[in-house]
């Protein structure tokens, strides 16, 4: 079985074309057996080294999580039931295998013992950080933690899961309990096809149980054309309905459901939300930390809360002006358009005046610039861009390996010796039947040198959703997926071009959570760069350049209503670190007496009375961003810093270009993990991090 399985061979890209559902199971608890056999001998001598605490483990643990792993991938880019079902089989047991090396106190013990004497100085700067990270995991797990504190640890573990599970949940079914139902043309004036079909589709697959007989057997006919059309709060219909549809009164119902959705009855997430707040704040007291912010912030480049505050005090400054700018700009144009000299702009009413302005100053169809986009062409340009700024070379290689779809390329990078340093899979386009939306980079194989001297080199997996040719044309972008591909291929760049020897820093491995963006939001800049989108930008069949007026509403496009977008971040981000920072659950004050105090200075326009809309937060009460929301700013700030490093010498000098495109790729492309963010950042960049360009990038300051 062993040379016929995909799933074993973890120095080598899965060979895929001998991957067989039927070995996920048997393989996947051979290998949970094995680590734990590896663990208990390593456990039973542990001696405190890094051959024997980071190596070795490193070792009994890479067959699980390569073959794991690789499952996963399959379940994104290759879903089919039976797959899913095996995975579900054991993906229990392979938690409850990593959770007892994440547990282990003999390792954890043999860490700070590592750490505490004589051997520390012999080790490096990288493989400091490297044990200094895995003791902070460990004792953020509890292994550090004693009899009674142990104990309510592990519950408190055990409710947060629950009581995220219990928020999501909530909030699906709140989220499925709404619908709106148009019968009559008049109501969908303005909607645009697209969406028109989304809410016929809706009407066709929704469950008729229940129904008054003739609606039921109209809704099972639903055409776009004639409706009926079924409304949802699912984000793809409601978002652009809010947009599109010149029906305040429905557009009204819609957001009201909205912010009031799971807070009532059943559903109601606001007491969920006080267990979750509550937990958290003695979580983080067991702990030994101040509240939950000071927790999730010391594993964060910010590292501080005051830190992470502090930007968004910055930000604020320049984005709240432009914000109240942009909103009486909006309603002097809601008025001139309607010749209501006193209409008033409600909540419901700002995204479709946004939109209406948005179409007026610089209308340009997603569609026009496709045929600007072919993927050979976006290849051809992003490679010079590497080539240009890094010094590396991509060079298609079809037959190097095996792949799991006839769409999936594969490319080798080599650097200026035309020595190879990485490789990577590209899979771009839609498979609905069975592909997982949206984008994204992956790791296939980490970076790692073994003690003989050789190195294992880095593999990444490229995944977008984009359209796949049709009718004899090449696959054709819309500007969109031009720049998910730069940001996903920014993402690749780093686990790539990673000189780090040691897994578990190699890439992105240890990568402070709120620094990890920084260098594919860094790439999406040179999709606003007009030498670089007009190198290769050019029409399919014409050979024709991108009109230069297209690309001056790209670069419109990009700022238009820069000050209300922050604001709404900042809003967010400001609200979720006071949650979780000085606030009592519990105590005198609610949840939502804090949102409507930080609106104050951070919305244009006041939450109406009944808004909730903390209920459905789910970021951060159901997803990984508690106290963390700040670092969608945070990085964009990281990447636009940057990017003006290449500014500042002149982005039209190529020389010099590459001079700090080799110490962009020397730094931050290079050091992985291994070094903190904010040292990594001064490397590149000759001081710490500055808000000023990312204003400057989205005309909020000069
Ligand atoms: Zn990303």
């Amino acid at each position: 079985m062993t040379t016929h399985n995909a799933l074993i061979g973890h120095n080598q890209p899965p060979r895929f074309k001998h991957f067989s559902t039927s070995d996920v199971v048997p393989t996947i608890r051979r290998l949970i057996a094995e680590q734990d056999a590896g663990l208990l001998e390593l456990e039973k001598d542990c001696q405190p080294t890094w051959e024997f605490l980071v190596l070795r483990l490193n070792a009994i643990a890479e067959p699980l999580s390569y073959a794991w792993h690789t499952v996963h991938h399959l379940l994104g880019v290759r879903n089919e039931p039976a797959l899913r079902e095996a995975e579900e089989e054991v993906q229990g047991e392979v938690i409850a295998a990593g959770l007892r090396i994440a547990a282990s106190r003999p390792i954890y013990q043999g860490m700070r013992t590592m750490r505490d004497g004589a051997i520390w100085a012999t080790l490096d700067s990288v493989q400091q950080r490297i044990i200094d990270s895995a003791i902070r995991s460990a004792e953020q797990a509890g292994v550090g933690l004693e009899g009674a504190a142990r104990e309510r640890f592990l519950e408190i573990e055990t409710a947060l899961g629950e009581m995220g599970s219990l928020f999501s949940n909530h909030l699906l079914d709140a989220t499925k309990a709404f619908e709106l139902i148009l019968t009559e043309a008049s109501e969908t004036e303005g909607l645009p096809p697209s969406l028109l079909a989304a809410a016929a589709q809706s009407a066709r697959t929704t469950n008729s149980e229940g129904r008054e007989p003739t609606l039921a057997a109209r809704l099972k006919d639903a055409t776009p054309e004639k409706g009926p059309w079924r409304l949802t709060l699912d984000g793809p219909i409601l978002m652009p309905f809010l947009e599109h549809s010149t029906r305040s009164d429905l557009r009204e119902k819609l957001y009201h459901a909205q912010i009031t959705r799971a807070t009532d009855g059943e559903l109601d997430n606001q007491p969920v939300i006080d267990q979750i707040l509550k937990l958290r704040l003695e979580k983080a007291t067991l702990l030994g930390f101040a509240d939950y912010a000071a927790l999730s912030l010391s594993r964060k480049m910010a590292g501080t809360v005051d830190a992470a505050q502090h930007l968004l005090d910055d930000l604020r400054k320049s984005s709240r002006p432009a914000a109240e700018r942009e909103h009486s700009d909006l309603l002097a144009y809601a008025r001139s358009t309607t010749q209501n000299p006193i209409l008033d702009l409600k909540n419901w009413d700002v995204g479709y005046w946004a939109e209406q302005l948005r179409k007026h100053r610089f209308d340009f169809d997603d569609e026009a610039l496709r045929p600007y986009f072919s993927l050979e062409t976006v290849l051809e340009g992003l490679y010079s861009v590497a080539e240009r700024l890094f010094g590396v070379r991509v060079v298609a290689a079809p037959e190097a390996f095996e792949t799991w779809h006839p769409d999936v390329r594969t490319f080798r990078i080599v650097d200026a010796q035309d020595q190879p340093v990485a490789a990577f899979f590209l899979d771009p386009f839609a498979r609905p039947e069975n592909k997982r939306g949206g984008a994204w980079m992956d790791t296939c194989l980490d970076r790692k040198r073994d003690p003989d001297g050789a190195v294992r080199l880095p593999i990444a997996y490229l995944v977008c959703n984009q359209s796949p040719p049709v009718d004899g044309k090449p696959s054709l972008m819309t500007f969109d997926e031009v720049e998910t591909l730069f940001h996903e291929f920014g993402h690749g760049l780093q686990h790539m071009l990673t000189r780090v020897d040691y897994v578990d820093a190699a890439g992105i491995n240890n990568i402070e959570w709120d620094a990890v963006e920084l260098p594919s939001q860094f790439m999406e800049n040179w999709c606003y760069h007009r030498a670089t989108l007009q190198g290769f930008a050019r029409h399919h069949e014409t050979g024709e350049p991108l009109p230069a007026d297209l690309f001056e509403k790209i670069l419109a496009a990009r700022t238009y209503r820069a000050g209300s977008q922050f604001l709404r971040q900042i809003y967010f981000a400001t609200l979720d670190l006071a949650l979780h920072h000085g606030f009592i659950p519990g105590g005198q004050e609610s949840p939502d007496d804090v949102k409507r105090k930080i609106a104050r200075d951070n919305t244009v326009m006041a939450p109406l009375p009944e808004d909730r809309f903390l209920a459905g937060f789910s970021h951060i009460f159901a997803g990984g961003y508690a106290a963390g929301y700040y670092s969608y700013k945070w990085a964009e700030v990281l990447a636009a810093d940057a990017f003006a490093a290449f500014e500042e010498v002149g982005l039209d000098h190529l020389d010099r270009l590459a001079e700090v495109g080799r110490r962009f790729r020397d730094t931050v492309l290079s050091m992985g993990g291994g070094q903190h963010p904010s040292e990594v950042f001064k490397a590149f960049r000759g001081r710490a991090p500055d808000p000023s360009a990312l204003l400057r990038s989205y005309g909020l300051a000069d």
